[in-house]
């Protein structure tokens, strides 16, 4: 029988990024262009296998991005194994905020935490792109951090996302 691995990721981020996206189209694989926006919390479940003899379930908790709602972060983000930051590649104040959690989480958070960071509506890169894919790349590397762009619209590296940061973690 394969072992099975439980971690808490949090997803963190400015309003209205796609946090809530990426975790529906990621656990439900589904997408709705008029999510209502979350309040407080959300938590889900997703299991995916690494390999034929390692499952992760991921324990995930969608914070609202809102700023009335940031004192209750460390909440969520204290004994997090995994962290995804979002922001939206058409927007470039929401790459500041993530840098701005990015910075939060390095001083709060557990040291051992993986941290990803994931460029949000890539879908709309051809005609709405306002970060260029370049400097948030080299922002990552700097900081050491998983990065891609994603589309919870369309699917783009959603799942290769959550792949990406299972291969990080401790599989002892
Ligand atoms: P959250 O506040 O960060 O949880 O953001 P939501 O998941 O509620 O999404 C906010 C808005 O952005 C909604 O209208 C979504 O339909 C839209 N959205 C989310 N992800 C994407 C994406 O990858 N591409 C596009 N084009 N829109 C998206
Ligand atoms: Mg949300």
């Amino acid at each position: 029988t394969p072992k099975q691995l439980q971690f808490k990721l949090v997803l963190l981020g400015e309003s209205a990024v796609g946090k809530s996206s990426l975790v529906l189209r990621f656990v439900k694989d589904q997408f709705d262009d008029y999510r209502e926006s979350t309040i407080g919390a959300a938590f889900l479940t997703q299991t995916v296998k690494l390999d034929e003899q390692t499952q992760v379930k991921f324990e995930i908790w969608d914070t609202a991005g809102q700023e009335r709602y940031k004192s209750l972060a460390p909440m969520y983000y204290r004994n997090a194994n995994c962290a995804v930051v979002v922001y939206d590649i058409t927007q470039p104040q929401s790459l500041e905020k993530a840098k701005s959690w990015i910075r939060e989480l390095q001083r709060q958070a557990d040291p051992n935490i993986v941290i990803a960071l994931a460029g949000n509506k890539a879908d709309l890169a051809t005609t709405r792109r306002a970060v260029p894919r370049e400097e948030a790349e080299r922002y990552a590397e700097e900081e050491k951090l998983l990065f891609l762009e994603t589309s919870a619209k369309d699917s783009t590296n959603v799942s290769e996302l959550f792949a990406l940061i299972a291969r990080k973690l401790p599989l002892e």
